[in-house]
């Protein structure tokens, strides 16, 4: 039902049918499911007269109807509101009785869903408002067929199909908007913290730069007049400054991974690794890692740089977290039906049950710096990108036997 929509002064947008996905076949899926039929359609199309009679008196008592309600009281506050309400009322329960039930019969529906999410007009005045004119059109059908009222009830029941065909596509319209509208706010927030984030890093990298500069110019050329617990603090000063230089670079990092920033490609995970073991080639050499991987692995639709950097970051804290002799890791891949499932084993010291979630948030670790180099930020990194790629993370691990890191990507993105 449309509400404060002025009748053809509206800027109609384009085909708002094809916006969500409808077409008429799939219109005529639904009517066949709700059981409409050419029949129906033609009794409503025989009820002009009826509807030259009763659309006035029904549409004026719908009116009076709404009056009785605040938040609708609210919206008819001006005699144009009342006007356009009235006029779009009565040329929708008109076009109903003439059975013209093509796409541009659906894409007013639609409309009307658009109309009422941006006039604030919640959904369960739909339900309300068909119900109403459900039951006041039923009486008049049966007054109007008193003579026949089999006829008058197959009216009766035909009008209330199109009705329930009619408020699904408002409906329907009318959370596809809300949740556009969600989408870009959250968009909008998201790229708020971003910009802050930004701001804030660059801002903060400055003075520490000096302070990491001053204290080494200090440790360089006023050692001396020190003594070995002043040496002590400006080495913790200078470490700190380091220490929070690689936290923000992490945390810039964690921030610039977005869905929109990726660049998809067929990507070969095994040339792929071979990049990630080069990188990592002083760690698996200083450690004798044992790497191994079952197979050839996938070539797989993804962001190539941000998947290094999940590989990268996992195989590194299976060398890391790792005091077995020899080091083990172990890469497998699966496929699923509609997606690759990758593994990454490892015979290191394992994490308690307790924390095997919150180590995937940013900043949480289970050790002191002096035990284990790191900021804390590379699984929540490869979180994100595997969550922004459409796959999911996970890990199964036992203290003193070992962790099992699972990632899963799409084989196609759905966005
Ligand atoms: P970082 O390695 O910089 O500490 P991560 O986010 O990569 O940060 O890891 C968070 C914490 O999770 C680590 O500090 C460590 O306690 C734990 N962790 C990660 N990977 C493993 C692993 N393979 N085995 C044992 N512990 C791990």
């Amino acid at each position: 039902m449309d509400l404060g929509q002025q009748p053809g002064g509206f800027k109609e947008p384009p085909d708002l049918m094809k916006e969500i996905g409808i077409d008429m076949d799939e219109i005529q899926r639904r009517m066949d499911f709700i059981g409409l039929t050419q029949n129906d359609i033609k009794m409503l199309s025989e009820m002009a007269g009826f509807a030259e009679k009763n659309v006035a008196q029904a549409v004026s008592d719908f009116y009076e109807h709404l009056l009785s309600f605040r938040e609708t009281r609210i919206l008819l506050k001006n005699q144009g509101a009342i006007d356009r309400l009235i006029a779009s009322q009565k040329a929708y329960l008109i076009e109903v009785f003439q059975g013209r039930f093509d796409k541009a019969y659906f894409e007013r529906r639609l409309r009307t869903g658009a109309v009422h999410h941006r006039i604030g007009l919640e959904p369960k005045w739909y339900m309300e408002i068909y119900a109403f004119y459900e039951n006041s059109l039923s009486s008049l059908i049966a007054v109007a067929y008193h003579h026949e009222p089999d006829r008058g009830l197959a009216r009766d029941q035909a009008l209330r199909k199109i009705f329930r065909i009619d408020m699904a596509l408002a409906l329907e319209y009318y959370f596809y908007s809300r949740s556009l509208e969600m989408s870009k706010k959250l968009e909008s927030n998201v790229q708020g913290v971003d910009d802050f984030t930004r701001m804030l890093s660059h801002d903060l990298k400055e003075p520490l730069r000096g302070i990491e500069a001053f204290s080494s110019f200090l440790l360089e050329d006023y050692a001396s007049l020190l003594d070995n617990q002043g040496k002590r603090y400006l080495n913790y000063l200078k470490e700190s400054a380091t220490r929070m230089k690689e936290l923000i670079h992490d945390l810039m990092t964690l921030v610039s991974i977005t869905g929109k920033g990726q660049h998809l490609d067929q990507v070969d995970l095994n040339d792929l690794l071979e990049q990630v073991k080069q990188d990592l080639e002083f760690a698996i050499q200083q450690k004798n890692v044992v790497l191994l991987i079952h197979d050839p692995l996938p070539v797989v639709h993804c962001d190539a740089i941000q998947i290094t950097e999940v590989f990268k970051n996992l195989i590194s804290n299976a060398i890391k977290f790792n005091t077995a002799t020899p080091p083990c890791v172990e890469i497998v891949a699966k496929e699923e039906d509609d997606l690759h499932l990758i593994a990454i084993k490892d015979n290191g010291i394992g994490i308690d049950a307790v924390y095997q979630k919150q180590i995937l948030l940013p900043f949480e670790r289970l050790h002191h710096r002096g035990e284990y180099e790191g900021t804390g930020v590379g699984l929540a990194i490869c979180k994100k990108v595997i969550e922004t790629s459409g796959g999911e993370i996970w890990l199964e691990s036992k203290v003193g036997v070992g962790s099992t890191f699972y990632f899963t990507l799409p084989k196609t993105r759905r966005f």
